[in-house]
């Protein structure tokens, strides 16, 4: 096991947590120290809608790296589970590009589709994922994307904005979809899913992808790995899934540590 094994530990990033989630209010501050003690040297926290983007650049603000504390990215967004509710999508818009410009950010997101919840209806979620990754062309950020259920449609989408890059999060695809996103330019995010007993499709996928092109991921408090699964997920468990795609890969953790890590570093342009 690599946690708390300190300055030892090799240097991960988590490319997508929900560090506004109240399920961390009462101990933020020791939950990214923790991750820290794990090796984890950057974390970047995705918003859901406005209010959750501009707390969740407060909280970035609040917490320096350091040698005890992660860096702290925050990706601005709103996710296709709130998209019903923006009202003004221009108002919404403006607001975003404002926030954007904030030195903390460093990505749209979480932006996308979910057809298995349907929690908003399909075109207001298709309208502001477009004009998000509109947005993300026009000021060169890179995007965190949600797809559900949703996979042909968002890829057919991203394809028609050839200079944006992003992560499809939490990567659920087949291997052709999976293919596709990788001859876009485009990086998959693993996460806790790798270590379920249930989901050897998604070994299947992601033991056939470069890890160059993998970039790890909790979306804490969501998702915990095992042996943590159904409880509250926290970023030192990016650890955990270092490991279990170490096993699946037949590498030793460090080299998926460095790889991974310099994949986030590319895509996400984090400094640590
Ligand atoms: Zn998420």
């Amino acid at each position: 096991m690599t946690a708390a094994s300190g300055a030892e530990a090799p240097p991960l990033v988590d490319t997508h947590l929900h560090l506004d989630d109240t399920r961390f209010d009462d101990d933020r501050e020791t939950v990214l120290r923790r991750a820290r003690q794990s090796g984890v040297r950057a974390v970047l926290s995705c918003s859901t809608d406005l209010d959750s983007a501009r707390y969740t650049l407060a909280l970035a603000r609040r917490f320096a790296a350091g040698d005890a504390m992660p860096a702290v990215g925050v990706a601005v967004g709103v996710h296709p589970h709130q998209a019903g509710r923006v009202g003004s999508i221009e108002a919404a818009l403006e607001a975003l590009e404002r926030l954007a410009a904030e030195p903390q950010v460093r990505a749209i997101g979480e932006i996308g589709l979910d057809f298995h919840y349907d929690f908003s209806p399909r075109d207001v979620q298709q309208e502001l994922f477009e004009r998000q990754l509109d947005l993300a062309q026009r000021i060169g950020k890179p995007v965190c994307v949600h797809a559900r259920e949703a996979e042909p449609t968002v890829l057919a989408t991203i394809r028609r904005y050839p200079r944006v890059r992003g992560v499809l999060h939490a990567f659920a695809g087949d291997r052709e979809q999976a293919e596709q996103a990788l001859a876009l330019g485009w990086y998959l995010g693993v996460g806790g899913m790798l270590t379920f007993r249930n989901a050897d499709a998604i070994r299947a996928v992601v033991s056939a992808a470069p890890l160059e092109r993998l970039v790890l991921e909790t979306d804490a408090p969501y998702l915990a790995p095992v042996p943590h699964r159904g409880r509250r997920n926290e970023p030192a468990y990016v650890a955990l899934v270092a490991e279990s795609l170490a096993r699946l890969h037949a590498l030793p953790v460090e080299a998926v540590a460095q790889l991974t890590t310099r994949a986030a570093v590319e895509l996400l342009g984090l400094e640590f």
